[in-house]
């Protein structure tokens, strides 16, 4: 679910709207060495056909539902492109790892120790709220900004913190 729940007009740009999002909804990410799948609970309908293609990778009676390592990629990768409903993603990792850092507000993308991206939140009194999120244009095209968004989320739904964004490009993942 998602729903615009107030709407600012800055002096400084009076003709800018700025929109605040809230987030309701769950959205989670799962990689092995090789790929990431997210899965956005908002889109799921629960028509079990990915558990059909893929019972090992998929399964509700466990936690997490979704785990990557126990069957060949290609096979998680059919079963996320049969999904009805666009409720499931996937990447390739491209060797780049995403880390949340909680101390400095953030996710991080690093290519060994590079930084190379990152996704930064303010904490606010009735959340956190996604101001930026920036990738190195060399490793655009990678889905990285996504899995930065993702982190994020993920890591305020799990503390049960709601997540607004001033940021356009996280507002465009959680819709
Ligand atoms: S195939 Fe898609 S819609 Fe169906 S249960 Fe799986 S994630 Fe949900």
């Amino acid at each position: 679910m998602f729903r615009v729940v107030s709407v600012y007009t800055f002096k400084a740009t009076k003709t800018k709207l700025l929109l605040i999002v809230k987030y309701f909804s769950m959205k989670r990410m799962y990689e092995n060495n090789d790929i990431v799948v997210f899965w956005n609970s908002d889109k799921c309908f629960h028509s079990t056909k990915c558990i059909q293609a893929s019972p090992k990778t998929f399964d509700v009676t466990r936690k997490p539902w979704i785990q990557l390592n126990n069957v060949p990629n290609p096979e998680v990768w059919q079963a996320v492109e049969g999904c009805p409903s666009g409720a499931l993603g996937i990447l390739y990792r491209h060797g780049i790892d995403v880390k949340f850092e909680s101390e400095q507000c953030r996710s991080a993308a690093y290519d060994g120790d590079k930084l190379i991206g990152e996704c930064d939140y303010q904490e606010t009194d009735s959340g956190w709220c996604i101001y930026h999120t920036e990738v190195d244009p060399e490793y655009g095209g990678k889905g990285i900004a996504k899995r930065l968004v993702y982190s994020v989320l993920e890591a305020a739904d799990r503390k049960g913190i709601e997540v607004t964004a001033t940021c356009s490009y996280a507002i465009k993942v959680m819709q």
